[in-house]
Parts: C-alpha cells; structure tokens; sequence
C-alpha cells in the first residue's frame, strides 16, 4: 500500500509543477505579446516622414463638402477616381520650376525637378516628394491591372505608377493635372 500512495503523491507533485510551469509561460507569453503591441501602436502614431519632418494629419471631409470645394472637374477625377483625356490638362507641357500640390489638401506631392515629358499626354514625374505623401494601391479596373496613386492625407485619386519610367527609378508617375495645384519655386 505505501509505496503506491507515494507514487501517486509524488505524480500529484509532478503534475502540480507542470501546471505550474504552463502557467507562468502563458502569462509571459502574454506579457511580450502586449509589449510588443504597445511598442507598434507608439511608433504608428507618431508622423514622421523620412526628412524627419512632422507630417500634418489625415482630412477626412464629406463627399458634400468636397463637392463644395472642388470645382465638378477635380471632385470627378480625385473623388471618383476619374480620368482626364489626354493632353488637356494645365500641367502635361507645364515647365515652371516649384512643387505640385495635391488639389484638395495642400500635400506636398512632386517637385517639377522629377517631372519629364513621356508623351502620354499627362504630367509624368519619376519618383514622388516622399513615399509618405503617396500611397498606391492595386486597380483592376477597365480590365487593366495598374496600380493607382492617391494622395496620403486626404486619399484623393492622383494616377497610376508604371514601370516604364526614365533612370533613376525607372517609374511613371502618371498623373492628372486636375489633381494637382502648382506653387511657383521662389526666386533666389
Ligand atoms: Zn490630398
């Protein structure tokens, strides 16, 4: 009889520690898992673009205030996702030295030293201010697979990017001129 009671004291031990064990890893588990969402959300929230230069934040408007903002032009293209027809737009053979600005939020967008003449009948430029103040996204539409080009701050519809660019990058920003405002470079 005795040896048999110990056995099982001792199984009862055993198993007691395990479950212990178990536990106390299950919790650290936890506890690195949440460190580590803490660390994300605080660099998430901070707005930094690469220069290190604060980045304003996100508008988000209505789609009645935007029609009131915008003439019916730029509301159709940037909120719609439209397209302008081929070289009409203020800005295919524009040769003014500064930076284009998207249309309805002010974010800084290309600066006219990236812009090049591509023939397509729509302002080109080669790579963007910052990859912050863009985002691109797949477009399958018109059964085309393109990637679309918005704004970042206020997700206004800009474009597409192609891979048949000049050097460095080798990418087309193709852009509508209805999208983006101009602001003449200062002269020194
Ligand atoms: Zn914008």
């Amino acid at each position: 009889m005795f040896p048999v009671i110990r056995k099982n004291i001792k199984s009862c031990v055993l198993f007691c520690i395990a479950t212990f064990l178990s536990i106390s890893l299950a919790c650290n588990e936890n506890y690195a898992t949440e460190k580590q969402a803490g660390v994300k959300t605080e660099s998430g929230s901070k707005n930094i673009d690469q220069k290190g230069t604060v980045m304003p934040e996100k508008i988000i408007r209505s789609d009645e205030e935007w029609k009131r903002i915008l003439t019916p032009e730029q509301y159709k293209i940037t909120r719609k996702k439209g397209t302008e027809p081929p070289f009409t737009g203020k800005y295919n053979n524009y040769k003014e030295k500064g930076t284009f600005r998207c249309v309805g939020c002010g974010n800084d967008l290309f600066r006219s030293e990236a812009k090049y003449d591509s023939g397509t009948g729509w302002p080109s430029f080669w790579e963007p201010i910052s990859e912050q103040n863009i985002k691109t996204t797949p477009d399958t539409s018109h059964g085309m697979i393109r990637t679309e080009v918005l704004c970042s701050r206020c997700d206004a519809h800009l474009g597409h990017v192609f891979n048949d660019g000049p050097p460095p990058t080798g990418l087309r920003y193709c852009i509508n001129s209805a999208s983006l405002d101009h602001v003449k470079k200062k002269e020194e």
